[in-house]
């Protein structure tokens, strides 16, 4: 006959190696990480309780050990509202314990039955899994991968069906509630599933953390820490797919160099804190301007490119003009003063055959005429025009390079 108690010292170790597991995690800040922590400790506490059964009061080996396991239950679901930025709503999942706490006594103490009191703990857990599963389809972030989170739902769904079968099951049973209930083959098969559930959802709630760390490593990597631009590197794989993809849709695309004039002497007079803050500044300003899908990256220095998917010359240099004129307008305000900059920017539109260095060697180029010239101005390089682009003689600077 199979014996329930393996299936229980099982679990709990189990529970023991996610506990250190996650306990690894703890260091990384990531909310909900303690929470589910708690739920294996409360499982590790529960679980010899129940393989005392007999040994030691039924208080504690019933009682004490199912509300513990529901503790790890909610605890389990408040660790994943929190790791999902949702508020963890204690009280209520404390609210939840009281009545399942009550009908363990009622049917412990006044009438002892044991498939009424699987049935209870099984609907309890059943319903935290649905819960669970919920939360985390509803509130899972986008534009990330979704594979632990499918995993964390489709898991939590499995479990909660296998503790409804497991209440029902001990409803079907026959004859007075006795221990032995516990280690007929449906029952120990059943509540094998139920052992794993904390200990496959702590997996599943690594999983999901370590997406986060990927994807926060991938972000450091992409990202210009002091502006919050795309890094060069960053900016070169963006905006190779959205060139890709503007072409392939056979959109137009613009791409536009950014150099900020004399910065040299911005940081002699302001210092580099106050350089840094114009940067800041400068890279805030330009995000307002562009739209979704606009890419803008910070190439070096106080050097920006921003790619322009489907955008003609023409619009690419009226939004370049915008800028600069806004740059012009609003003086930053740093620590050490009032600073007043300006932009320099060169214009290139994709022509057929560009690859994402010829577009920005030629924007590069319109850019070095826009310094040449005089800088505060915007060149557009030549060969890039086409019939529709009338910025005013004034204020753009033909570049004359092909
Ligand atoms: P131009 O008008 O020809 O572009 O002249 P410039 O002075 O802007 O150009 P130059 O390339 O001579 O100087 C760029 C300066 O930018 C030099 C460098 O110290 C400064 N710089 C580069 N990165 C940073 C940064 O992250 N913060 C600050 N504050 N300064 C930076
Ligand atoms: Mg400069
Ligand atoms: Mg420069």
């Amino acid at each position: 006959m199979l014996d329930p108690a393996v299936a229980i010292a099982t679990s709990a170790l189990m529970s023991t190696v996610l506990l250190v597991l996650l306990g690894s995690l703890l260091r990384s800040g990531i909310p909900g990480v303690l929470e589910w922590i708690a739920a294996n400790l409360a499982m590790v506490i529960a679980l010899p309780l129940i393989l005392m059964r007999g040994r030691i009061p039924d208080a504690l080996s019933i009682v004490a050990a199912n509300m513990l396991m529901a503790l790890s239950a909610v605890t389990y679901y408040a660790g994943c509202a929190r790791f999902l930025g949702r508020s963890a709503r204690w009280p209520a999942l404390i609210a939840s314990l009281l009545p399942l706490g009550s009908a363990l006594v009622y049917w412990r103490y006044a009438v002892d039955s044991i498939p009424i009191r699987v049935l209870v703990t099984t609907l309890f857990s059943a319903a935290v899994c649905v819960a669970v599963a919920l939360l985390v389809l509803r509130h899972r972030p986008r534009g990330r991968s979704s594979y632990p989170y499918w995993v964390t739902v489709v898991t939590a769904l499995l479990f909660g069906m296998c503790q409804v079968a497991r209440g029902i099951y001990f409803m079907t049973l026959d004859g007075v509630s006795s221990p032995l209930m516990f280690a007929t083959t449906g029952s120990v098969i059943l509540l094998v599933a139920g052992a794993a559930i904390m200990p496959t959802l702590s997996m599943s709630a690594m999983m999901m953390v370590h997406g986060v760390l990927l994807a926060d490593a991938r972000e450091a990597a992409n990202r210009d820490f002091l502006t919050g631009a795309l890094s060069r590197k960053g900016f070169e794989a963006v905006a190779h797919t959205q060139l890709a993809e503007a072409v392939r849709q056979g959109l137009p695309v613009s791409l536009l160099s950014v150099d900020l004039d004399h910065f040299k002497s911005i940081n002699d007079t302001l210092g580099h804190a106050g350089g840094d803050a114009v940067l800041r500044e400068f890279v805030r300003m330009t995000q307002m301007q562009l739209r979704r899908g606009d890419v803008l990256g910070r190439m070096g220095g106080e050097e920006f490119a921003v790619l322009l998917p489907a955008t003609e010359l023409g619009d690419a240099w009226r939004l370049a003009e915008r800028l600069r004129n806004a740059v012009i307008a609003q003086p930053v305000t740093t620590a050490a003063g009032l600073c007043r900059y300006s932009i320099s920017g060169g214009l290139a539109g994709w022509r057929l055959g560009d690859t994402l260095d010829y577009l920005s060697a030629r924007a590069d180029a319109a850019l070095y005429e826009a310094k040449r010239s005089g800088r505060n101005r915007v060149c557009i390089h030549e060969a890039s025009r086409s019939t529709n682009v009338q910025p005013s003689q004034d204020s753009v600077e033909r570049a004359s390079m092909s």
